[in-house]
């Protein structure tokens, strides 16, 4: 088990690494945001992170993310909480009751059960469109050469207000490539941030333009499997 000051020492590192780099690529610190993703870690880890004053978590399922922060939400009304995989239709409503930003965003079908739930909930999470960089075939996200016309359709139909755009580069291609055509993608279009970067390689994104960036293994240590 990790203990706390473990934690905490960790999670400094990160914070002073994205601070330096950003200082580095003449950004502003302040304007890059540390998303802890606790996908399959211990209820432990996950106190340790919040006693450590971690409060933006990231998660890739809507159950696994219930169970781990409705009732620590509770106690921590400041948490952030964004999901960051694969969303079915039919778990749209409970996405919208949990998740404060919701970053993959991909398909129409979602936008109208997004619409829905959100209209019916009164809740308004904030929304990421995921796009595909690397067209990979097996992968969820719009293609970027369809990026123009979902953002327009989602936007005049649903009145949606896009905060991002959020990638996951192929694992066998260098993310800069990919990094720079999703912060290409983002000034063509209109889209202020950009979640982008994971433990491996968030420096190289926050050179590039992340405005937030994904970390799980280097903020919590290995994944339970
Ligand atoms: C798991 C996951 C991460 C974190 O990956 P690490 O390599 O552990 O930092 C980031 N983004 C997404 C979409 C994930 O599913």
């Amino acid at each position: 088990m990790t203990s706390q000051p473990d934690m905490a020492d960790r999670r400094q590192d990160l914070l002073d690494t994205i601070r330096d780099t950003a200082r580095d690529a003449g950004r502003d610190p302040s304007d890059i945001t540390l998303v802890a993703v606790s996908k399959r870690q211990s209820e432990a880890r996950l106190d340790a992170a919040l006693a450590a004053g971690q409060r933006v978590f990231g998660e890739n399922r809507v159950q696994e993310a219930q169970s781990h922060w409705e009732s620590r939400r509770a106690d921590h009304p400041d948490l952030e909480l964004r999901l960051i995989g694969p969303l079915q239709t039919n778990k749209a409503a409970d996405a919208v009751a949990l998740f404060d930003v919701i970053e993959t965003l991909d398909r129409d079908k979602l936008a109208r059960a997004l619409r829905k739930a959100m209209d019916e909930s009164g809740r308004t999470p904030r929304l990421y469109v995921q796009v595909n960089t690397g067209d990979e075939p097996q992968k969820a996200g719009i293609a970027p050469a369809d990026l123009p016309d979902f953002l327009a359709s989602i936007r005049s139909d649903y009145g949606f207000e896009i905060e991002g755009l959020m990638c996951i580069p192929p694992v066998e291609e260098p993310a800069g490539l990919h990094f720079a055509l999703l912060a290409k993608l983002a000034r063509e279009n209109d889209v202020p941030r950009l979640s982008m970067g994971m433990s491996a390689d968030f420096e190289t994104a926050i050179r590039l333009g992340a405005t937030s960036v994904r970390v799980g293994t280097g903020f919590f240590g290995p994944r339970e499997d």
